[in-house]
């Protein structure tokens, strides 16, 4: 996302409205996490939204710290989302160093 200016959902150009709002982060795949202060960005002529999260990879992998240190049993979305997290790591491993899969 261009910090708040031009839409892409309706090539409008100017600034965005942006504000800090609260933010119910389903697209983890877990719908009780919520996100305090998020920066939304709001198109003033299609009303298309736009969310900036920061370090979204440290996000995800503090959730799954949580999730992993937790007492009781995992969901299947919980489930789901350390599954992600952990191919994710090891695609970003092999990509990053010099690392190759083995067939
Ligand atoms: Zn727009």
């Amino acid at each position: 996302m261009k910090k708040n200016q031009d839409c892409i959902e309706c090539d409008f150009e100017g600034n965005l409205r942006a504000s800090k709002v609260v933010h119910k982060y389903k697209e983890s795949g877990l719908d009780y996490i919520t996100l305090v202060g998020v920066e939304e960005a709001k198109c003033p002529s299609c009303g298309g939204i736009y969310l900036h999260i920061p370090n979204q990879h440290t996000l995800h992998d503090l959730i799954a710290s949580v999730l992993m240190r937790r007492s009781g049993v995992l969901t299947g979305r919980e489930v789901r989302f350390l599954r992600k997290q952990l191919v994710f790591r090891q695609s970003s491993l092999l990509n990053s160093s010099s690392m190759t899969r083995r067939p």
